[in-house]
Order: C-alpha cells, then sequence, then structure tokens
C-alpha cells in the first residue's frame, strides 16, 4: 500500500493521477486533512484517509498498513519541521517501510536569505535518517509553475520587475516532478538515494524576459530593482508584507546563484527531457 500527503494540493494529486494510470486503485491511499477536498479521489476508489500533520494521533491512524510513504512537504508554515517530524514518528509507530520526502535542492543554502526555510527541509531529510526508515529524498528545484506569481498577471506591461540580478534558476514543471515520483513509486531502486530535480537549462530573469519578447512580439524589459524600490513598489500594488519578503527572499538566493544547478535525475526518471520553460511560458502567457 502507497499513501501520498498533500494529495489534495497540487503535486499530491498529480502524483495520484499518474499512479492511477500505473497500479491498481486498492493499492493508493492518500491523507487529507480536509475529506471533503478528497471526495473526487474517493469517488475514484482511493483509500481517503483523514488526518494533519498537527495531529500525531490522526497520523499514526491514517498509516497503519502503509508500506511506502510520500510526504509532501507542507505547505503550512507554523512549525513546519515539528509537522513533519510528527509524520515521521508516526510513520515509524505504523510501521511504514519506505519514506519518500520532497525536498528542495540548493547550493549553500546556509548562507542565502531564506536559510531558515529551506533549513526545515535538510533538517526533516535528517531526521528521516535518523529514524532508519529506508528513504528516498527528491530534492527538488524552483517549479516552473511559481513564476507566474513572481512576474504578475501581465508582465508584457509591467515589464519583468524583480530584484535577482544576473542569477539563474533550473526551473522544473510541477507535472514532471509528479510523474517522476510516480515513477519511483511503483519502480525498485530508489532506495536510501537523494536526488536533485532540476530542469535542464539555467535561466536568467532576462533570458525570462526574452521568452515573453518573443510571446508577445515586442521588447518585455527585465528590470532588477535594490529593495527599497522593490518593497516600496509591492507596497504600492498592495502586495502583504509577508509576501512580499517571501519574494525577495527567492530573488535574493536566486541573485546570490543558490539555485544554478542542472542535474541529469530528472530526465533519468522519466525518460525523456522535462518541458522547458520556453514550452511551459506560452501555455501561461501564450494565449
Ligand atoms: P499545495 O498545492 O499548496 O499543496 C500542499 C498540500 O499540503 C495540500 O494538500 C495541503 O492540504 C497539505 N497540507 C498543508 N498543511 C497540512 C497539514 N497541517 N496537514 C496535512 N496536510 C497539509 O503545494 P504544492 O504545489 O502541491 O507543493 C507541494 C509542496 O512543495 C508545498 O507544500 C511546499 O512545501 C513545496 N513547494 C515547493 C515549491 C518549489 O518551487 N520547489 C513551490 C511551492 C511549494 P489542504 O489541501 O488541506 O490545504
Amino acid at each position: 500500500m502507497l499513501l501520498v500527503t498533500g494529495a489534495t494540493g497540487q503535486l499530491g494529486g498529480a502524483v495520484v493521477s499518474f499512479l492511477l494510470k500505473k497500479i491498481p486503485v486498492s493499492e493508493i491511499a492518500v491523507l487529507a486533512r480536509d475529506a471533503a477536498k478528497a471526495s473526487k479521489l474517493k469517488e475514484q476508489g482511493v483509500d481517503v484517509r483523514v488526518g494533519d500533520y498537527h495531529n500525531s494521533e490522526s497520523l499514526e491512524k491514517a498509516f497503519q498498513g502503509v508500506d511506502t510513504l510520500l510526504l509532501i512537504s507542507s505547505s503550512d508554515f507554523s512549525d513546519r519541521l515539528g509537522q513533519h517530524k510528527r509524520a515521521v514518528d508516526a510513520a515509524k509507530k505504523a510501521g511504514v517501510k519506505h519514506i519518500i520526502y520532497t525536498g528542495v535542492t540548493m547550493k549553500n543554502y546556509q548562507k542565502s536569505a531564506i536559510a531558515e526555510f529551506m533549513g526545515q527541509h535538510f533538517a526533516t531529510e535528517d531526521y528521516i535518517k535518523e529514524s532508519g526508515i529506508t528513504y528516498t529524498f527528491f530534492r527538488n528545484g524552483l517549479y516552473a509553475d511559481v513564476l507566474p506569481m513572481f512576474l504578475g498577471q501581465d508582465p508584457a506591461t509591467t515589464g519583468v520587475f524583480i530584484p535577482a540580478g544576473e542569477g539563474k534558476v533550473a526551473y522544473v514543471v510541477r507535472e514532471d516532478i509528479a510523474e517522476a515520483l510516480a515513477n519511483v513509486l511503483t519502480t525498485a531502486g530508489h532506495e536510501n538515494k537523494t536526488y536533485p530535480i532540476t530542469g535542464s537549462t539555467l535561466y536568467s530573469y532576462a533570458d525570462v524576459a526574452s521568452i515573453l519578447s518573443d510571446i508577445y512580439g515586442k521588447t518585455v524589459p527585465y528590470i532588477s530593482p535594490d529593495q527599497p524600490t522593490f518593497f516600496a513598489a509591492l507596497k504600492a500594488a498592495g502586495v502583504p508584507d509577508m509576501y512580499i519578503g517571501v519574494t525577495y527572499g527567492f530573488a535574493d538566493a536566486t541573485k546570490h546563484h543558490h539555485f544554478e544547478e542542472v542535474d541529469p535525475t530528472l530526465e533519468k526518471l522519466l525518460g525523456r527531457k522535462p518541458l522547458s520553460l520556453d514550452v511551459y511560458l506560452k501555455s501561461v502567457y501564450g494565449k
């Protein structure tokens, strides 16, 4: 039995869709904190178990009879490491044999502006290792899917306005990560492995602006403002402070080259090239 957490979310939901094409539905369970959100999965025959990373008892119950657990990192930032630790403890108590965890890949993350936030992923990995349970770590690069959040709805008018300098990222599409996870969940040979999951090409924001220029048929400028200018502009646009801080943190980590890594593992796991950023951005902005 496989159990996928975060299955009411985008990555977990996509993993379950791929799994349904590969293995009998009777082998698939999911964790949902709100059963109603997983009603479509239930209709398809998936075993929906209710649990919350904040509640150990609910997790222990949900993980009964599970052999392999896909632990998707939490999107709830209050005591995120504690949430993950509770999930690992519950897995151990329930006799789970293998945990696949989705973290992050970053170079020298400790020196980045988002060290504390990203450190939670590496601390979770350490905790899983200490539990003695067989592991597979998916260290995911930045999702291409979050780029539109940074670019805004109409970059043709606003330009690409982000303080990321000349830093580059090998963006990876969420759907490709999900397919690779489903492949790993249904094949052997991934025990105690750590997989950096990145796209196959590095892109600067100048490159992103150039792709957008091709899509729109006009020049889309790239502006890398200083911190006060960036904060003032986003505040004036009504963006909440927390979101401004998070966006700045990721942009600064990009500027200082913490995401500059290209690794062939995703291509190997997929048996094909990952989707390129050009194609992805065309699907979002080319309509
Ligand atoms: P998502 O769509 O926000 O899904 C997050 C999932 O976590 C949802 O199913 C959510 O349940 C569940 N969850 C949140 N708090 C929980 C709790 N206390 N107990 C149990 N489940 C809980 O995120 P995603 O796009 O699928 O991404 C998966 C994870 O990757 C995120 O959670 C985040 O840690 C990380 N991430 C990475 C990147 C990147 O660029 N690499 C970008 C964004 C996020 P509900 O449906 O009930 O809310």
